[in-house]
């Protein structure tokens, strides 16, 4: 099976390729030509992938899914949400997006937040959303260098250390990503009849 993934991040396709263990050829939009930048105008991660692959199938008609993800903290009614890469502006700045997340939450004690990966699949004519979620903690402070974004301010639930203190291999045993991405993977595959 073939599926066209709505992104132009190869690091992104090479993740959801390795993921989907080759059994479901992943192509990127650099594969198909398509090197447009899809505006991602939104209110909910739902709303932009869905806006992302609606896109591209009307351009290729060819099956294909987007994602999207967003941090949502409590203390600031899902913020920053669907402007997590550019809360602190459009150059998407990871340490600037933290420093302004860490000063919007001083002195609140309520730290709870979660990431969200929402998915959208198109395939034979029907659209159909998978959703991965982790829930955690904002800390004070930055720790760890792994991971990328969000990941030193955030503690994961039951989890002594960041996602920046993790490894690849531990984050996504509990990653939102990951978790979205076995759904989309598990439903796939029951299509196509392969373990
Ligand atoms: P995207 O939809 O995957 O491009 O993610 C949007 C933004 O959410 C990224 O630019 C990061 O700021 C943040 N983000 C997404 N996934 C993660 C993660 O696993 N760890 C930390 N930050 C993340």
């Amino acid at each position: 099976m073939n599926l066209l993934f709505a992104s132009h991040n190869q690091n992104k396709v090479n993740e959801i390729s390795a993921l989907l263990d080759g059994k479901i050829k992943i192509q990127s939009l650099n594969d198909v030509g398509i090197f447009d930048e899809i505006e991602e105008y939104g209110k909910t991660l739902t709303e932009n992938a869905l806006i992302k692959a609606r896109f591209v199938f009307d351009k290729t008609k060819q099956s294909c899914f987007a994602d999207d993800t967003g941090l949502l903290v409590d203390a600031l009614n899902g913020a920053p949400g669907v402007l997590s890469a550019r809360y602190a502006g459009v150059e998407k700045n990871a340490d600037k997006n933290m420093d302004l997340l860490l000063r919007n939450l001083i002195q609140n004690n309520n730290r709870k937040a979660k990431f969200v990966t929402t998915i959208a699949l198109l395939f034979e004519g029907k659209e159909i959303l998978f959703e991965g979620f982790l829930e955690g903690e904002i800390i004070t402070e930055k720790k760890g260098n792994a991971g990328f974004g969000y990941d030193p301010i955030f503690l994961p639930k039951g989890f002594s250390k960041t996602l920046a203190e993790m490894n690849l291999e531990e984050k996504n045993k509990i990653s939102h990503r990951a978790i979205a991405f076995e759904k989309l993977k598990s439903f796939l595959l029951a299509l196509n009849n392969v373990s």
